[in-house]
C-alpha cells in the first residue's frame, strides 16, 4: 500500500514540475499562468502527447516536435526532480487518507516541495527570487503551524528571526555584497517552515555545501573569487533536506555526539 501511494505520488510530483517549469517561465517574463502551453521558439501550442512529464521529452530528443529547436534541459530535471520529490515526502509522511489531518499535511508538503522547487530553478537561472513566491511561502508556512498544530508557531517565529535576522545583519554590514536582499526575505519564509533547531541546521548545511560547491567551481576554472553563487540555491535545498529528516538528524546528532 505504501510502495503504491510513494509511486502515485512520484507521478503526481512529475506532472506539478511540469505546471512548476510553466510557472517559472510565465513568472520571469511577467505572464499570466492561463493559457496554453506552447514551444518557447517556434510558438507552435503543444499538444498533450508533447507534454508527457520527462517522457516527452527523451523521446523527441530534447527538441520540439514541430520545429526540432533544442528544449532545455531543465524541463525533465525539474519535472523528475518533483516526482522524486513528492515520493519522499509520502514516504516520510506516511499519510493515512482516512484520516483529513494527514491528507492536508501531505498536500502542504507537496506546496512546499513545489514551492522550494521553483525559487531554487529559478535563483539558480536568474539570480532572483520573486517576493511572491517568498510571500506564498510565508503563508502556507504560517497555515502549517497555527492550522494544523503540527509544530509550535513561537518556534517557526524565531526561527525567522534568527535566519532572516543573520541575513539581513550581513546585508547591511556588507551593503549587499555577500548576501542579497532576496535571501534577507527568504529567510522568513524558511524559519517559519523549519523552525529554530532547524534554521541552524539549514544554515550549517548551506554554508557548508555553498562552500564545497564554490571551492570545487573556482579550482575547476569555472567561476571565479568574485564569481556570484546564488545562495538561495543552498538554502532551499538544505532546507528540503531539514523539512523531512530535520527531526531524524537531531536525534542521531543527541544519540552520537551530544553524550
Ligand atoms: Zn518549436
Amino acid at each position: 500500500m505504501n510502495a503504491a501511494i510513494v509511486s502515485l505520488s512520484f507521478l503526481f510530483g512529475a506532472a506539478i514540475g511540469s505546471f512548476l517549469n510553466v510557472v517559472i517561465l510565465r513568472l520571469h517574463a511577467g505572464r499570466t499562468l492561463l493559457g496554453y502551453s506552447e514551444c518557447p521558439h517556434c510558438h507552435r501550442r503543444l499538444r498533450p502527447q508533447d507534454l508527457v512529464p520527462i517522457l516527452s521529452f527523451l523521446f523527441l530528443g530534447a527538441r520540439c516536435r514541430y520545429c526540432r529547436h533544442l528544449l532545455s534541459w531543465q524541463y525533465p530535471v525539474v519535472e523528475f526532480a518533483c516526482g522524486a520529490a513528492f515520493a519522499l515526502v509520502a514516504l516520510q509522511q506516511a499519510p493515512d487518507f482516512a484520516s483529513l489531518r494527514s491528507f492536508v499535511m501531505l498536500a502542504l508538503g507537496f506546496f512546499n516541495a513545489s514551492l522550494l522547487i521553483v525559487i531554487f530553478t529559478f535563483d539558480l537561472k536568474y539570480y532572483l527570487i520573486p517576493d511572491r513566491l517568498v510571500g506564498a511561502g510565508i503563508v502556507v508556512a504560517l497555515v502549517l503551524r497555527l492550522v494544523t498544530g503540527s509544530a509550535s508557531p513561537l518556534d517557526g517565529l524565531y526561527g525567522a528571526a534568527i535566519m532572516s535576522g543573520l541575513f539581513g545583519g550581513l546585508f547591511l554590514l556588507s551593503q549587499g555584497r555577500w548576501i542579497g536582499l532576496g535571501d534577507v526575505k527568504l529567510g522568513l519564509y524558511l524559519g517559519l517552515l523549519v523552525g529554530l533547531s532547524g534554521s541552524l541546521m539549514v544554515l550549517f548545511f548551506a554554508y557548508t555545501s555553498g562552500a564545497i560547491v564554490g571551492v570545487a567551481l573556482i579550482m575547476s576554472g569555472r567561476k571565479t573569487m568574485r564569481g556570484v553563487l546564488p545562495f538561495g540555491t543552498f538554502l532551499t535545498l538544505a532546507s528540503f533536506v531539514v523539512m523531512l529528516w530535520g527531526e531524524k538528524i537531531l536525534e542521531w546528532y543527541r544519540l552520537n555526539l551530544y553524550l
